[in-house]
């Protein structure tokens, strides 16, 4: 087992929460009305009417996802499903005591695994199904995939079984894999450059080539050289994932970044959230924000627990 300490998980965890906290209040909001009035710190109210430093769905979903690993000691794909249910209809890993900002294929996921009680089966799986709702919570399978070294395949397996829980579809999968392969590069301490290398030269034969033609902007270009009206910042997991990794790329430490991801407006919690958790882990989060956060000690205890636990992968097939 590789070591992480318990700063490189506060960074990853914190770095996401705050930049999903950032984007609640301007969610849905366009591009050019945050030009004149960007976002610079946390506000209350906004599009989802609560207290500055709340986070949401986001946030809430890696929380789950990090409590059942923290109590399972591993991949439990039907207590990882019961949580997701638990937050969804019982409030439960929630910054303020409610639920909110839920996605459709999420919603729908769920609310299938509920009816029917099979982890294999309740993801959706169409075209049509390909927001960014995997990509925002798969942080802590970076972790553990980068704690037990796994290969390209098993760090492949470990993820596809993951995103498909909501999103089975294999351009989310492919989002989630070139997101999980980037964040491992930065805890083995590459720096952002390599990184983005390391994601160009990692396997990719278990993706087709029509799934893998969506991703030729991060996978085949330079990310960093585009402008930034021609990145997109919806909720489809390409173009949040392309967001996010523009953003990274183009800033150098957490602030700027995660205000940039904010400020593209549309899926502005969303983008901030995987933008900050790769900047976090890059650059480390600022305290003032980090201490205003909504329930905050849920969350450092959170990464305690989850930095003290030895996780095993383990698969669906
Ligand atoms: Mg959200």
């Amino acid at each position: 087992m590789a070591h992480y300490n318990n700063d490189l998980v506060y960074r990853g965890f914190f770095g996401l929460a705050i930049g999903d906290a950032l984007g609640v209040p301007v969610e849905f909001l366009g591009r050019n009305w945050l030009k004149k009035n960007p976002v610079r710190d946390f506000q209350a109210f906004g599009t989802h009417q609560v207290p500055a430093g709340t986070w949401s769905d986001d946030t809430s979903m890696t929380l789950a996802l990090a409590w059942s690993l923290i109590e399972k000691h591993c991949f439990d794909y039907d207590d990882i499903m019961q949580r997701f249910c638990d937050w969804l209809y019982h409030d439960n890993y929630t910054a303020t005591g409610r639920t909110f900002d839920v996605g459709g294929t999420c919603a729908a996921a769920i609310g299938n695994y509920a009816r029917n009680r099979d982890p294999r089966s309740c993801g959706e799986s169409g075209e049509r199904s390909n927001g960014n709702g995997s990509l925002m919570r798969i942080l802590p399978v970076a972790y553990v995939s980068y704690a037990n070294q796994l290969s390209d395949v098993d760090r492949y397996r470990l993820t596809r079984d993951n995103s498909a829980l909501t999103h089975a579809h294999e351009i989310s999968i492919l989002g989630c894999y070139i997101y999980v392969t980037f964040v491992c590069s930065l805890l083995n301490g590459r720096s952002k450059n390599e990184a983005y290398a390391d994601i160009k030269k990692a396997h990719y034969s278990m993706f087709s080539e029509e799934a893998m033609a969506k991703y030729h902007r991060i996978l085949k270009g330079n990310i960093a050289s585009l402008d930034e009206s021609e990145i997109a910042s919806s909720g489809y997991v390409l173009n949040s994932l392309e967001a996010a990794l523009w953003c990274l790329m183009t800033s150098d430490n957490y602030e700027d970044a995660v205000l940039k991801a904010v400020n593209l407006g549309k899926d502005t919690d969303t983008v901030g959230a995987i933008t900050g958790s790769m900047a976090g882990i890059c650059y480390g989060i600022p305290q003032v924000w980090a201490k205003k956060l909504q329930n905050a000690a849920y969350l450092k205890k959170t990464c305690k627990r989850f930095a003290e636990t030895q996780i095993t992968p383990s698969y669906l097939d």
